[in-house]
């Protein structure tokens, strides 16, 4: 028995499952490989201070969910949480803003660590695919992200999903709100924790799940009321050019999502057969994110979707990928000097693009048959001493169970040929 298991909060990614988590990384990124998005990977711990400052300090990312450490060498690092402040402090660094090509689009994929209590669908370590536009205001921007994202589940064949939208306002107009909200929340009955939180950050208070504090929230001001001008004509914008695109969306007012250094156009999807862990998705607009983390104003937006709950939504609805078998030829050596030769057909069938697999351990036909079936390959090539002494092997083909001989000087080609 083993004495070591994976840490509470996480879990394996084994075959044959793991497939669907490459296929939906695939999935998700495919769009916006084909949108102009460059491949970004950065380091899996920042400096903390990277996250305290550009997430927020009084959101619950940092002050509960945050794996933060001193290294030996006396640094104070933390598993990254989520993408966007490494992202965009890359991209800081390496100057990709100055190079005269904003927005600087970048996508990511890879695993974050997040200290919460573990449920399904909520994971300390999970895994995101995320995407950010660096570094200009254009609300075409916002609506290529949303309808990006729509494209990507859909691809999965996803369809029980919905998109809720919001503006927060900008650095204008949300300061007069949170000033209305704040004093709206003043007068209500709420525990000291949130009390604290509605001085901090108030508009986090609106995202609070508890039953007893929504029923004292009905009819707290809300931000639509007082957006500007500006933020009105550019939400609007959005939400006509989403709407031309044919892709569905609900105005949702309450939704502030739980970073801080959201502006303008919020978003998140959800999915309807996950109970209470239903966001797949969700991202917006950060303007003032530069900024807090020391670079020059750079308004930028992005998402990052979770690819754990992905995979249940795909699971909840039913949907079965269509992932083709990894092997297309089996090879089954009976003897050892049969063992020498498909061995290395194998590696020339490899070296041709044929993805091919050998019955390893020494096993008899059956037990090597039997490994054939299990490889979901298209072909076996079976050949002991006699056949090889002809200059044959036994190719069968698995679905129709047809068996034949073909040359062994011409097996690379037939197989080609016949997997084409
Ligand atoms: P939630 O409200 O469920 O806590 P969140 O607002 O914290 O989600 P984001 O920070 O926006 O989530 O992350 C984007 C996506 O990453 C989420 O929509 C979700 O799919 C996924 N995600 C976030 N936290 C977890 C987690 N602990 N385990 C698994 N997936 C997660
Ligand atoms: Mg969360």
């Amino acid at each position: 028995m083993a004495t070591f298991k994976a840490p509470k909060g996480t879990y394996d990614l084994i075959p044959p499952v793991s497939v669907k988590y490459l296929a939906v990384r695939e999935a998700i990124s495919a769009p916006l490989r084909n949108s102009g998005y460059g491949y970004i990977e950065t380091p899996g711990f920042e400096d903390v201070g990277l996250f305290a400052r550009g997430v927020g300090e009084s959101t619950d990312i940092v002050s509960k969910e945050m794996y933060a450490f001193e290294t030996k060498g006396g640094d104070q690092l933390a598993l990254r949480p989520e993408g966007t402040a490494s992202v965009l402090r890359a991209a800081l660094e390496a100057s990709l803003h100055k190079q005269g090509n904003l927005p600087v689009k970048l996508w990511y994929s890879g695993s974050y660590y997040r200290y919460e209590r573990p449920q399904k669908g909520r994971y300390r370590h999970f895994s995101q695919v995320g995407a950010e536009a660096i570094g200009a205001e254009d609300p075409a921007l916002d609506a290529e992200l949303i309808i990006l994202a729509d494209q990507a589940y859909r691809s999965l064949g996803l369809s029980d999903f919905r998109i809720l939208l919001n503006s927060l306002g900008d650095k204008e107009c949300r300061p007069v709100y949170r000033e209305a909200l704040q004093s709206f929340l003043r007068g209500l009955d709420l525990d000291e924790e949130t009390v604290r939180r509605a001085e901090i950050n108030p508009l986090r208070v609106l995202d609070d799940k508890r039953a007893d504090v929504q029923k004292q929230l009905v009819g707290a001001p809300v931000l639509r009321d007082y957006l500007c001008d500006a933020c009105k004509a550019y939400h609007e914008e959005v939400r006509a050019l989403i709407t031309a695109a044919g892709v569905a969306f609900e105005d949702d007012e309450k939704l502030v999502r739980g970073l801080d250094y959201y502006t303008r156009t919020t978003f998140e999807f959800v999915h309807d057969g996950l109970g209470s862990q239903s966001a797949v998705g969700g991202g917006g607009r950060y303007d003032g994110l530069s900024e807090m983390i020391g670079g020059p104003a750079l308004p930028s937006v992005g998402w990052a979707l979770g690819v754990d709950r992905t995979v249940l939504a795909l699971e909840a609805e039913g949907v079965e990928l269509d992932i083709p078998a990894s092997t297309s030829v089996f090879a089954v050596a009976l003897g050892e000097e049969a063992r020498r030769v498909l061995f290395a057909k194998v590696t020339e069938l490899r070296k041709a693009g044929v993805a091919a697999d050998f019955s390893f351990g020494g096993k008899g036909l059956k037990g090597a048959m039997k490994d054939a079936n299990r490889s979901g390959a298209r072909f076996a090539v079976v050949a002991g001493e006699r056949d090889l002494a002809e200059g044959l092997v036994q190719l069968k083909d698995m679905e129709s169970g047809e068996q034949s001989a073909v040359a062994l000087a011409e097996l690379v080609d037939t197989v080609k040929a016949r997997l084409a």
